[in-house]
């Protein structure tokens, strides 16, 4: 039998996700945005559910070429741009988007050779002093893409810094419609959080949305809100068993460093998962985990391939659970009980996204829904 440990890629969550996020933002198309392999979805394992979206956006370039190979034949946004020159070249073969924020891309463009002019998404930075030109810079760029042959139609972007937090988007957005108020061209400025909490306006939400986290299933602004409240359903659960079970007295000690001492007599579950599945080790002393659906505390430090919880209250009822119980580390029991990845990466001084992203290659992956062709 191999390791226990399995994440579920809930595909019926994916596809309502997206549904959730089209009716926040009823005026805009959608780019489904699926970099760092889908947010450690799986590109391949989300394209049916987004099929729905309007184009994919992601940063590289092979991820771009996983797209193309699934048949998708729609707009693919290269967020970051081109890396160097010739990747114009899979640009035009491909028909790739790419957004154009320093100068040197333009050079780039102004010196490549085809047949078919580019579409490229010019960035400003509103603020977030990541990616884009400065307020000062972005007009002029803006005539120098305009002059080149090389391109064909110029939309216009931004980030929010703070979308998902008080200090909001309005010192953004008010930049970013004054600097661009005569332009033509589309516009995309949203990401989750912004799509959801300032996407009835439409100036905001404006041509294309670009949502990553919500289509997952994370709350674009936890812990202010919840997943639940956004009606958005966890697309992703992390699954293993319990095997091994210790009974602890009053003054022992739980795994490396001995940081947990028990004050009591207490039933330990080991479970076949820790920071080399993804698990993260900063998750402190306390951290929710399910066995069996049930809530049970993180005891001691997460190690490479196992953690600890405590059965101690389980226990009272169930004498014989241990081995072979099922865990959940986050996502949905096999029985329906939710347990937030928002609130596991609270727990560990993170977001959901990293927690995602950071599940590990050696973890058997599974989709649930019926996926492929005829589905
Ligand atoms: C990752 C990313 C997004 C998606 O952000 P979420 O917070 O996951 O919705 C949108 N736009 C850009 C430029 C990004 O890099």
């Amino acid at each position: 039998m191999p390791r226990p440990i399995q994440a579920i890629i809930h595909t019926a969550a994916l596809q309502q996700n997206l549904g959730c996020l089209k009716a926040a933002t009823p005026h805009a198309r959608v780019w489904a945005v699926v970099k760092a392999n889908a947010y450690g979805h799986g590109i391949e394992r989300v394209f049916e559910a987004f099929r729905g979206a309007d184009g994919f956006a992601l940063l590289d370039l092979a991820e771009a070429e996983r797209v193309r190979a699934l048949g998708w034949r729609g707009p693919i946004l290269l967020l970051e741009g081109v890396f160097e020159p010739r990747d114009l070249e899979l640009c035009s073969r491909l028909q790739l988007w790419h957004v154009v924020h320093h100068e040197a891309q333009i050079d780039w463009l102004s010196r490549h050779k085809t047949q078919q002019p580019h579409r490229v998404f010019l960035k400003l930075n509103s603020g977030m002093n990541r990616l884009g030109f400065s307020p000062t810079r972005f007009r002029s760029a803006w005539a120098r893409l305009d002059a080149l042959p090389q391109v064909d139609e110029i939309s216009l972007m931004t980030h929010f810094s703070d979308a998902d937090g008080e200090r909001g988007i309005a010192h953004q957005y008010q930049r970013f419609a004054e600097l661009t108020r005569d332009l033509p061209g589309e516009r995309s400025l949203s990401n989750s959080a912004a799509s959801f909490r300032y996407g009835e306006d439409e100036a905001v939400s404006a041509d294309w949305v670009r949502p990553g986290i919500a289509l997952y299933g994370g709350s674009p602004d936890y812990p202010a809100h919840t997943p639940a409240h956004w009606g958005l359903q966890a697309a992703m659960s992390l699954r293993s068993r319990i095997i091994g079970r210790q009974s602890l007295n009053a003054g022992d000690t739980v795994g490396y460093g001995s940081t947990f001492t028990a004050t009591a007599p207490m039933t330990l579950g080991i479970v076949a998962c820790g920071y080399a599945d993804g698990y993260p080790r900063s998750a402190a002393q306390g951290t929710p985990v399910l066995v069996q659906g049930q809530r049970v505390p993180l005891v001691g430090r997460v190690s490479m391939d196992m953690l600890a919880v405590d059965l101690t209250a389980l226990v009272q009822t169930d004498p014989l659970l241990g081995v072979g119980a099922e865990v959940t580390l986050w996502g949905h029991a096999s029985s329906g009980e939710l347990l937030n990845v928002d609130e596991v990466a609270q727990h560990a001084g993170t977001i959901a996204y990293e927690l995602m992203c950071a599940l590990a290659p050696r973890v058997p992956v599974q989709a649930d829904g019926v996926t492929g062709a005829g589905a």
